[in-house]
């Protein structure tokens, strides 16, 4: 799950290994389910028009459930659907009593608004996190379905045994996807939180003061050396796409040719909000972009549907 990078310092977490781990996980509770109580635990993802990495994601998340034994269904509406028919879909999937998980795809197309799309999903099956009520469980430090990017940084320290309890955090991010839940989920495990943003004065001289820095950011390679406490944890959550062959030379390192290449063929190459090579310079323990946050979110997806799935019906184990 560890393994050691070339740097003298550095530790790369990766995430495909404890992202497996946690589907081996997901796959034995369904089989119980399956095997004790008769139940299949169902996801129902709903997809709105045809945006080509949309699609790839439901995709991703519809064969990820076949592969641990758990149900799962694919709405695909017209991008001209309208809020009101998707209110009446979502109010549908609501009362249906073996839907366990309700995954409304974003970005929506422009003419539907978020929020109030957000809001129709019972909170019982919102296995992304976004209702308000789950929003406001968490800041609570209440039970709650919790935004699966956030847990999955939680899952990648607590399982490569970062300590977090006592450990300045940092989060480069406010947003209610990432940088906000993040912010609780850390505070919850007994981290000192500080939430850095746009408007943050002096970013380096906060962000070095962290014994964890999660970067939520979307800016390719802007955690800078500066930005890092020697030793520090670096999570990079961001996932950017780098076209110009002149940025990606500042970007890379080492890494140059090898990116160069990727670039030539598919146009970009995808890179964090992390500078890897500058990084690794200082830091004790990075997450590499690909191959690493990202690999946890599907597989925390599948962790809600299933918790949903088990306190919709109370069982306790
Ligand atoms: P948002 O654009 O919603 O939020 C970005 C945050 O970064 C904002 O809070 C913004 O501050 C802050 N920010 C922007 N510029 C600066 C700066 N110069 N200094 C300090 N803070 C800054 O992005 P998301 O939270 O949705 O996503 C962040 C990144 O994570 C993206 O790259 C995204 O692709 C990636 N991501 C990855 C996922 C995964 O599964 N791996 C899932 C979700 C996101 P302000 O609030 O002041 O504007």
């Amino acid at each position: 799950m560890v393994s050691e990078s070339t740097s003298k310092t550095v530790r790369l977490i990766e995430g495909a290994g404890i992202s497996n781990q946690i589907k081996l996980e997901v796959a034995e509770d369904v089989a119980r389910m399956r095997r004790e109580h008769g139940i299949q635990p169902l996801l129902v993802v709903v997809q709105i028009g045809d945006d080509p990495a949309s699609t790839v994601y439901v995709n991703s998340k519809v064969r990820t459930c076949e592969e641990l034994g758990m149900g799962s269904r694919q709405i695909a509406l017209p991008s001209t659907t309208t809020t009101h028919e998707l209110l009446a879909l979502i109010s549908d999937l609501n009362s249906k009593d073996e839907v366990d998980g309700i995954l409304v795809q974003l970005p929506l197309p422009g003419h539907i608004e978020e929020r109030p799309i957000l809001e129709a999903i019972d909170p019982a099956k919102d296995v992304d996190g976004f209702h308000p009520i789950n929003v406001g469980r968490l800041a609570l430090s209440q039970p709650s379905l919790v935004p699966c990017t956030p847990m999955g940084v939680v899952e990648l320290l607590e399982r490569s045994n970062v300590p977090i309890r006592g450990a300045n955090a940092c989060v480069v991010g406010r947003s209610n996807i990432v940088g906000r839940p993040m912010a609780q989920l850390l505070l919850q495990r007994d981290a000192t939180v500080t939430i850095c943003h746009s408007r943050t004065r002096d970013l380096a001289s906060v962000t070095r003061q962290a014994d964890i820095l999660i970067a939520a950011i979307g800016r390719a390679g802007f955690i800078g050396m500066e930005h890092i406490k020697p030793g520090a944890a670096v999570i990079d959550v961001g996932v950017n796409r780098v076209s110009d062959p002149a940025v990606a030379r500042q970007l890379f390192g080492e890494d140059i040719e090898r990116r160069l290449g990727i670039i030539a063929k598919r146009g970009f190459t995808i890179t964090g909000d992390v500078n890897a090579a500058e990084a690794d310079k200082v830091a004790g323990l990075r997450t590499p972009v690909p191959g690493g946050v990202g690999l946890l979110t599907v597989a925390m997806l599948m962790k809600n549907t299933l918790s949903a799935a088990k306190s919709r019906r109370n069982l306790a184990w």
